[in-house]
């Protein structure tokens, strides 16, 4: 590994201004996925900020909403009264994550800033990975691409964003808090994650030395009838090959008011299409809405050699959990 100098700052301020325009400086805070990226040779910093004493660490309604702080670790949230209360979704998606000592440590910030799991982008005996080395190829195109997007990939990049959190925070129209040299600004959840294009080594659109500080979830009363579907490998400790996020609002006569879904493990982003949302409004739950859906969500599909299969389990995965929505009391 390579050396790197540590500071540990006081204030949110002094970490911007700590790791000012320092292109090889990260912030770290539960360090479950840099420390690992930095053992396995992926990532080189050669300073470390320490953002874990910082106070970012509450929990609090704010306007009807909530909001999370940056520093919050991942099974504090899951396990506040009103996440579980009101967010049901999130507090689903936070639990399907990792694995219970991860989730302690990790923070909710870090959460948004967790790499690819792409096979070839973690080791780096593979030359060919134009997010780790940009413009030496992606061997994934060619290799084993059984987890890789189907869905807003390149021909630069097939990777998807492992994290399960961002899925639900999509579905409910969070809203990420940042703060940088250039002062503070909000940005919607959608906005936050990139598609790869051609530039698949940038995974979001924060600017150099923007520090993320909270979570803002809207005021959102019909968002207790939501769910976290996560379809992996096994029950515990695996990444999602597929997961949905959904929430239903039921009018008194039995039609769907609205709905929000959105899908992780097919894409460089959780992958939501407000536009195709709107299919269900008014209409009756059943299997007929739900396809019409999920054909509008996967259109443009693009699997590769060991992926076809999540075409169809994305299909079966969406209509499961709208039926699960749906039949909430
Ligand atoms: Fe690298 Fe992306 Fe290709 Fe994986 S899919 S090898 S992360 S360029």
């Amino acid at each position: 590994m390579r050396p790197f100098t540590y500071h540990r700052p006081a204030t949110s301020d002094d970490a911007i201004a700590a790791i000012g325009a320092e292109k090889e400086a990260r912030f770290l805070a539960g360090g479950t996925n840099l420390i690992d990226l930095m053992k396995m040779g992926v990532e080189h910093p050669a300073r470390l900020i320490d953002i874990t004493r910082l106070p970012l660490a509450s929990i609090e309604e704010r306007q009807g909403g909530v909001r999370i702080g940056a520093m919050v670790r991942n099974s504090d949230a899951a396990n506040h009264a009103l996440i579980r209360e009101r967010y049901p979704v999130l507090s689903e998606a936070l639990l399907a994550g990792a694995s219970p000592q991860l989730r302690n440590l990790a923070s909710m910030g870090g959460n948004l800033m967790q790499r690819t799991r792409c096979f070839y982008f973690y080791d780096p005996s593979y030359s060919e990975c134009n997010k780790r080395v940009p413009g030496s190829g992606c061997a994934a195109l060619s290799g084993y691409n059984r987890i890789h997007a189907i869905l807003g990939a390149s021909e630069q990049c097939i990777a998807t964003n492992p994290s399960d959190m961002s899925v639900a925070l999509a579905a409910l129209d969070a809203v990420v808090q940042v703060k940088g040299p250039r002062g503070e600004r909000s940005i919607p959840i959608l906005d936050l994650h990139r598609l790869p294009g051609n530039t698949p080594q940038q995974d979001t659109n924060l600017r150099p030395g923007e520090l993320i500080t909270a979570i803002d979830l809207p005021a959102l009363a019909w968002a207790r009838r939501s769910h976290y579907l996560k379809v992996r490998d096994r029950n515990s400790y695996a990444f999602a090959l597929l997961s949905v996020a959904a929430l239903v609002d039921m009018d008194t006569d039995g039609t769907i008011r609205q709905a929000r879904i959105a899908l992780g493990g097919v894409a460089h982003k959780p992958w939501r299409i407000p536009q195709a949302e709107q299919l269900l409004v008014g209409k009756k739950p059943g299997d007929a809405a739900y396809h019409a859906l999920a054909d509008a969500l996967l259109r443009g599909a693009r699997p590769h050699r060991n992926n076809a299969f999540k075409v169809e389990l994305a299909r079966r995965s969406i209509i499961r959990a709208l039926t699960t929505v749906a039949a909430m009391a």
